[in-house]
């Protein structure tokens, strides 16, 4: 109706005043063709000025969360991993004891990069050179190795960021690398699964004497960081709550050992959780073992030293998971040679993640460290950059004028201030109790000279990497905008401002899960927190963390599933595998889908070796073909009631065809 009358009184305008139809017509004439000329500049300008090329190392924390939040398509991105995934490392340990399936944890980086909208290549090769004089990557496939030579290419780059992550550290001790087992990828998790099930049916075997069962199943964790601690206790958990059922005769051979060389486990958590902690295990009958520096691994036995006696003891073992702490990948090491960082620990980058001395070159997580400037180096040029009319005194206002910039660019003085409990800077520079500040250079020098003190390196954890990336790729989204209107703090050695913020770390806790469904969290402002109600914190603070609703759906159905029939000792690969590529290769964009299928993973992996229920799997097919009905047919807007009921029956015949042809027995779905 409106739409009607409005058209009436147009046309009643239009017969009314001819000279105006003529003016609009040719005013969308010019404007038509303005549009069309601009359009074409741009696709012009756009042929002269090709899209820089990043080239990101790595799908770990720090290149996914730069992937993520990428937004700018003025760049050609291409990814370069030896894993065409992202997986959500905080939850490998319960992996380990088939908590979580693997499957749960993992996220196509396809996936990840097709939903933040730019497009991005990606490689599965491994790195193996840098060259930083020709901005060139050497890089090898890692798939298939005989490609007659195409396996191996290089890559041009404008831009490089390095996310390379970290390898563990063996502290090169004997038998190491050959006889332990890590915990840092998706494949060692499942690998120390596979083992852990192995050594319980080895030690059932009934020819074996009791002594040998004992070596068999003693475990041997060496680290007491959070890693060792959170595995040391899944493992409890899985003996104690699920292989005790399976295997109740072995119980009383099992032994989990913890060595750890300081003097706490999780000594980078306050006092409280490390006493908690020590205590919990001790009650659960995991045997600590502080002060044990181990000294070489062997098969069946693992050497270590008493710190405190010098005494030398062997333990056997069936199974040792190293865990202690991370080193520079063996390409890393190269490069670093290469471009003069001998002796680091990692690369040395700037407050802008910039690599030192190489302006297009980004390093970030955990292969990469920051090398905060400090105060004392540049006090001078402070000081003169402060003083504006040259008295060589800083009054209140001079002082007014950089104190932004200082706080900015040298973070350390604020955790300083912090630290002291004092209100601001002016406070740090009053002299005694005079109010007004007039300070000369060696005043401001003396006040200044703890400042340095307050430095630390940021932890290796997923935390710094997501920031870092997330940081990095704002700098790049906003890199025009920024050559332009630079928003960084004051270059005190140079003219004008900084082009970006420099990178500041906010920490938001962090979380050690005990077993027995309890878990220690340290969150900012130092409070603490431990017990049962802690660990619904940590399942929710998790589930939101993890990168897709795909995972979301998986782990919290792994969760339930845990929590009803216990964790999956099976051997075999489940059926969850076999099943979840099939919502990729379709390709299903609904969440609900998603939900839903991942319900119907559970209950067939539930009942995988026998017969699942009927009724149950009818209703979660019967929900499915709902869901799915109304996602593809009607997007939920306006259901008619018979065409729906003639979906959800057409659905419900499909998927009943798939599920009976995939679940039909003796197809080795579990194969
Ligand atoms: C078991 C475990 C539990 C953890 N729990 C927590 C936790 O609860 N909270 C927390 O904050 N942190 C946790 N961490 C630490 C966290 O996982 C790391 O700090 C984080 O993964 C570092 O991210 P990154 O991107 O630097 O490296 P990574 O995530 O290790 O990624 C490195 C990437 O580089 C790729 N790569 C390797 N070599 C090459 C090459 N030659 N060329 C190209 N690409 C290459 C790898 O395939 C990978 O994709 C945990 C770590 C482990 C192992």
């Amino acid at each position: 109706m409106r739409w009607s009358s409005f058209y009436k009184n147009a046309s009643r305008v239009f017969n009314n005043y001819p000279s105006w139809s003529k003016s609009i017509v040719v005013c969308t004439v010019i404007s038509g063709g303005g549009l069309v000329a601009y359009s074409d500049a741009k696709a012009e300008n756009g042929n002269q000025s090709p899209k820089k090329r990043v080239v990101v190392l790595g799908t770990g924390w720090a290149g996914m969360s730069f992937l993520k939040s990428m937004k700018s398509s003025d760049y050609e991105i291409h990814v370069i991993s030896p894993r065409n995934y992202f997986a959500f490392t905080p939850l490998l340990p319960s992996v380990t004891c088939g908590t979580v399936e693997a499957r749960s944890i993992v996220e196509p980086i396809r996936s990840i990069s097709r939903k933040s909208g730019v497009n991005i290549l990606f490689s599965e090769a491994q790195c193996y050179k840098i060259d930083p004089k020709n901005n060139k990557v050497y890089c090898r496939a890692v798939q298939d190795k005989n490609l007659g030579g195409l396996e191996e290419f290089s890559l041009d780059y404008d831009y490089l960021v390095i996310a390379m992550g970290a390898r563990s550290n063996t502290f090169n001790t004997p038998g190491v690398q050959e006889h332990a087992y890590f915990l840092k990828e998706v494949d060692d998790a499942l690998r120390i699964r596979q083992k852990v099930i192995d050594l319980f049916e080895k030690a059932s075997l009934p020819a074996l004497p009791e002594e040998e069962k004992k070596k068999l199943l003693s475990f041997v964790i060496v680290g007491g960081g959070p890693t060792g601690v959170e595995f040391a206790a899944e493992l409890h958990d899985f003996v104690h709550e699920d292989l005790s059922k399976l295997y109740p005769s072995l119980q009383k051979y099992v032994k989990i050992i913890l060595l750890e060389a300081g003097d706490h486990i999780l000594n980078m958590f306050d006092k409280r959780i490390t006493e908690f902690a020590e205590n919990k295990f001790n009650r659960d009958g995991i045997d600590v073992k502080l002060g044990s520096m181990v000294v070489k691994v062997s098969e069946n036995e693992i050497s270590a030293k008493d710190r405190a006696t010098g005494q030398l003891v062997s333990i056997p073992h069936g199974m040792v998971v190293w865990s202690t702490g991370i080193g520079a990948r063996p390409e890393m090491l190269e490069f670093m040679k290469q471009i003069g960082q001998i002796n680091k620990r990692a690369l040395v980058t700037d407050e802008w993640l910039r690599l030192e001395g190489h302006d297009n070159i980004y390093a970030l997580g955990d292969c990469a460290t920051i090398n905060q400037r400090k105060v004392m180096e540049d006090i001078a040029v402070i000081f003169s950059k402060a003083d504006k009319d040259n008295t060589g005194m800083l009054d209140l206002k001079e002082f007014q004028q950089v104190v932004d910039d200082i706080i900015e660019r040298y973070p350390q003085v604020e955790i300083y201030l912090k630290k002291n409990q004092m209100k601001d800077i002016h406070t740090l520079l009053r002299k005694s109790r005079e109010r007004s500040i007039t300070v000369d250079i060696e005043y401001f020098k003396e006040a200044l000279s703890n400042v340095d003190s307050q430095m630390k390196n940021l932890p290796a954890t997923a935390q710094v990497a997501a920031q870092q990336g997330a940081y990095l790729a704002d700098c790049f989204n906003r890199m025009e905008f920024c050559e332009r209107y630079p928003e960084g703090p004051l270059r005190f050695r140079g003219v004008g401002r900084h082009r970006f913020r420099s990178f500041r770390y906010k920490h938001f806790g962090q979380f050690a899960p005990l077993g027995g469904e309890q878990t220690a969290a340290q969150l900012p402002g130092d409070w603490i927190s431990i017990g049962h109600s802690t660990q619904w914190l940590w399942y929710s603070v998790y589930t939101s963390k993890l990168v897709s609703w795909r995972t979301r759906a998986l782990v919290v159905a792994d969760w339930g599933r845990r929590f009803i029939y216990g964790r999956d000792s099976n051997k075999r690969r489940s059926i969850i595998l076999a099943l979840t590529p099939a919502i990729e290769v379709h390709n299903f964009p609904d969440r609900i889908i998603g939900f839903h299928l991942s319900i119907l993973h559970v209950t067939v992996r539930l009942s995988a070796g026998e017969q699942p229920p009927p009724a149950l799997v009818n209703g979660l097919l019967v929900a499915v073909a709902v869901a799915v009905a109304f996602r593809r047919g009607h997007g939920g807007r306006h259901p008619d009631t018979d065409q729906v009921t003639h979906d959800v029956s057409k659905w419900l015949r499909k998927l009943k065809g798939v599920f009976v042809c995939l679940y039909r027995p003796n197809r080795g779905l579990c194969d």
